[in-house]
C-alpha cells in the first residue's frame, strides 16, 4: 500500500513538472483573447497557450513589446486571425525561424468571410459623393478585402476550433485524441451559448442601433440584427465632425435606439453622437476585455454580447 502511494506521488510530481515546462516554453502563442480561448479549449490540460493582447488592448493599434518578440521567437506554432487584423504581427512573422508555424484563421477552409462594409452610414461620404474635399483619408485604415472580425460568427468559431485541432495534432500527434475530445466539448459549449444568444436577441432583431467601429458584421448577419452605422471605419482615428453629424442624422432617420461604445477606445465620440438625441448609450466589447482569459472566454463573450445588445435595445 505504501509503495502504491509512493509511486502515485512520483507520478504526480513528474506530471506537474512536465506541465510547468510546457507553460514556461509557451510553444503555442495566440493574439486576441477570443482566439486564445478556442486554442486553450482544444489544448485543455496538455499545456497553456500564451496570449499577446491582454486587457483592453486593441489589435488595430497594438505594438509588440521586446518580451513578446522573444515569446514569438521561441514559439512552435502561432495562431492569429488574419493579415488584415493583426497588422502588428506581420513583420515579426517574417523574422521567425522557418520551422515556426503561423496559422491564419481567416485562411482556413470553410470560414465564412464577408467583404468590408462600405456605403450608407458605413462610409462617411455617402451623402455628398459630388464633393471630394477632405475625403481622401476616410479609408486610410484598410482592412483589406475581407472584414477580419470573423470570430464574432459562432459558426466561424466552430470552424476555427476544427482548424486549431488539426494544426495542434500535426505538432503533437500523441495528443490527437485528447484534442479531439476537448474540441467536441468546446463546440458543444459554443452551440449552447449560440442558442441562448439567439433566443435572447429574437425580440430585438428589428431595433436599429449604431456601433463604435464596424466589428460586428458577422454577429449581425448570424443573428439577423439591424445595425445602421458605425462611428468610425478606423478605430485608431477620431471620427470627423462631418461624420458625427451625418451619424446623428442617420440615427434620427432610422430611430436608432442605442449607440454603443467599446472598452478598447474612449467613449467620447459615442457620447457626443448620443447627445441631444433619444439614443441610449450602451457598451459592446468584441474582445472580452473584462472576461477571464481561458477556455471559457469565448462562450462567455457570446453571452455578454447578446445580453448587452438586448438590454440596451429593449424598451
Ligand atoms: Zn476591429
Amino acid at each position: 500500500m505504501k509503495r502504491v502511494l509512493f509511486i502515485m506521488i512520483i507520478i504526480c510530481v513528474t506530471l506537474s513538472i512536465a506541465r510547468a515546462n510546457a507553460a514556461e516554453q509557451s510553444e503555442v502563442v495566440t493574439t486576441i483573447a477570443p482566439l486564445h480561448s478556442l486554442v486553450q479549449g482544444v489544448m485543455g490540460d496538455s499545456g497553456s497557450a500564451a496570449l499577446l493582447l491582454e486587457g483592453t488592448a486593441s489589435p488595430h493599434d497594438f505594438q509588440l513589446k521586446p518580451s513578446q518578440m522573444t515569446l514569438l521567437q521561441k514559439a512552435k506554432i502561432i495562431f492569429y486571425i488574419s493579415d488584415n487584423l493583426e497588422v502588428f504581427l506581420l513583420r515579426a512573422l517574417d523574422a521567425l525561424p522557418a520551422s515556426t508555424q503561423a496559422v491564419a484563421m481567416a485562411e482556413q477552409d470553410g470560414m465564412v468571410l464577408l467583404p468590408i462594409r462600405e456605403g450608407g452610414a458605413w462610409e462617411v461620404h455617402s451623402h455628398d459623393s459630388h464633393s471630394h474635399e477632405g475625403h481622401s483619408h476616410d479609408n486610410a485604415h484598410d482592412h483589406g478585402h475581407n472584414d477580419p472580425h470573423i470570430w464574432l460568427d459562432p459558426d466561424n468559431a466552430i470552424t476555427m476550433v476544427k482548424a486549431i485541432t488539426k494544426a495542434l495534432s500535426d505538432v503533437h500527434p500523441e495528443n490527437r485524441s485528447l484534442y479531439k475530445a476537448n474540441a467536441v466539448a468546446l463546440i458543444g459549449k459554443i452551440e449552447a451559448s449560440d442558442a441562448k444568444a439567439a433566443a435572447r436577441l429574437k425580440s430585438v432583431k428589428a431595433v436599429p442601433y449604431i456601433v463604435f467601429h464596424d466589428a460586428y458584421q458577422y454577429f449581425e448577419a448570424h443573428y439577423g440584427l439591424t445595425a445602421v452605422g458605425s462611428i468610425t471605419l478606423d478605430p485608431a482615428q477620431a471620427g470627423s465632425a462631418k461624420r458625427l453629424s451625418e451619424l446623428r442624422e442617420k440615427a434620427s432617420e432610422t430611430a436608432a435606439r442605442c449607440i454603443f461604445r467599446e472598452p478598447q477606445f474612449s467613449s467620447r465620440l459615442s457620447s457626443t453622437v448620443a447627445e441631444n438625441t433619444n439614443m441610449k448609450l450602451g457598451t459592446l466589447d468584441p474582445l472580452g476585455a473584462d472576461l477571464t482569459p481561458g477556455a471559457g472566454l469565448y462562450p462567455a463573450l457570446l453571452d455578454r454580447l447578446a445580453v448587452d445588445l438586448a438590454n440596451c435595445l429593449q424598451d
